[in-house]
Formats: C-alpha cells, sequence, structure tokens
C-alpha cells in the first residue's frame, strides 16, 4: 500500500489542512499561480516531470462536498489547470488531471484539489 493510499485510511474530512496553511502562506510552498479563488503549486511528493495542485481558497473538503454554487468556481479550477499546464510546456505532449475523493479514491488531504501530472507517458488503467 502507498504512504498516499495509508493516509487516506485515516485522512478526517472537515477542519483546517495543511493546503489551509498554504493558502494563508503560514508554510511555503512553490507557487506557480494565485489569484482571488484559487492557487496552483508544485506537488511535494511529485509523480511525474511536472505536478502541480490547484485549489480554490474556498474550504471545500472534497469534489463529493461541493455545492451547485461552485459551479463556476470548479470550472475556473480546470481552467487554471489548463492555463498553467500550458505554460509548464504540456500542451504537445498531453497531461492529466485527477480529483482523488474519499478513503477509496486515496483522498489524504481533504481540501479539494486537482493534481495535474505530465511531463512522461502515464499508464491506464490508475492502480
Ligand atoms: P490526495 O492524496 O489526492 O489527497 O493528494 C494530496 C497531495 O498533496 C499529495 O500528492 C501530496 O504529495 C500533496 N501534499 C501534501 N502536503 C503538501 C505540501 N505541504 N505541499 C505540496 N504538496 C503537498
Amino acid at each position: 500500500m502507498s504512504d498516499e493510499v495509508q493516509k487516506a485510511q485515516t485522512a478526517q474530512k472537515g477542519g483546517d489542512t495543511i493546503f489551509g496553511k498554504i493558502i494563508r502562506k503560514e508554510i511555503p510552498a512553490e507557487i506557480l499561480y494565485e489569484d482571488e479563488e484559487c492557487l496552483a503549486f508544485n506537488d511535494i511528493s511529485a509523480q511525474a516531470p511536472v505536478h502541480f495542485l490547484v485549489i480554490p481558497k474556498k474550504p471545500i473538503s472534497g469534489i463529493s462536498s461541493a455545492q451547485d454554487q461552485d459551479q463556476s468556481l470548479l470550472g475556473h479550477l480546470m481552467l487554471t489547470a489548463k492555463k498553467v499546464a500550458a505554460e509548464k510546456g504540456l500542451d504537445e505532449s498531453g497531461y492529466r488531471l485527477v480529483v482523488n475523493d474519499g478513503k477509496n479514491g486515496a483522498q489524504s488531504v481533504f481540501h479539494m484539489h486537482i493534481h495535474v501530472l505530465g511531463g512522461r507517458q502515464l499508464s491506464w488503467p490508475p492502480g
């Protein structure tokens, strides 16, 4: 079992998370993009040559907790992911967006995030 899957067994929904600390600049991160609604930063444990996360500043615990009123925010996260991916030079080669949710989805941080992975051939299906 991978470290991330292990963490997902006991991760708790709700409350502040490490990503809240990154948003508030209480802990450092390699920030790639920021605006009023979202933040993109490199994943601390990269699984591909390019691996960054796009998160809403609003503390949505996971995609399963998103509400209808989050529709435009969720679209903004997707478009931010594709813009930063293009800045990283991934347009030609392609890339993958991943949103893990809950225990079976191997979510370990309960602040919704989109993983953006690229820079190598990714396999399918995922484990
Ligand atoms: P997930 O398993 O989908 O919840 O993904 C959480 C991701 O957050 C993992 O890929 C971690 O490597 C990443 N992560 C955890 N802490 C940090 C941090 N301080 N800075 C950047 N990425 C982090």
